[in-house]
């Protein structure tokens, strides 16, 4: 989608820190870290948001889950937390489809 922001970021049109990337997906560092370690797992092909995912696509969500676990082994990261907001209502700002991955702190449950 030629105005979604996580598209330009994934086409590399904006930069980003980069955590990982392969065909399927892009892993960057949050701009605006709400914990010691924060990155967000993209899809490069624009998906709204989990409500947004179907058959048809839910093969790249489970793709981008396996990055989640091995980059997440990779950086040493034993606990951390995996969030999407879906909706404005939740905390959603950027809709295109991404899952933050939170870790290196204390966390709270539940969610505020
Ligand atoms: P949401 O609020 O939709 O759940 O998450 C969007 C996230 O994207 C926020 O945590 C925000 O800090 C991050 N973000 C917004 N714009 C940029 C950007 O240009 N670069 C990076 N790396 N992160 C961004
Ligand atoms: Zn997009």
């Amino acid at each position: 989608m030629s105005d979604c922001l996580f598209c330009k970021i994934a086409a590399g049109a904006i930069p980003s820190n980069k955590v990982f990337e392969d065909e399927t997906c892009l892993a960057f560092y949050d701009i605006d870290p709400q914990a010691p370690t924060h990155f967000l797992v993209i899809p490069k092909e624009h998906i709204g948001s989990v409500a947004e995912v179907t058959e048809d696509n839910a093969a790249v969500v489970a793709h981008i889950f396996t990055v989640i676990a091995q980059q997440c082994k990779k950086l040493g990261l034993q606990s951390y937390r995996v969030v999407s907001n879906i909706g404005e209502q939740a905390g959603q700002s950027v809709p295109h489809l991404h899952f933050h991955v939170l870790s290196g702190r204390d966390m709270t449950w539940p969610p505020g």
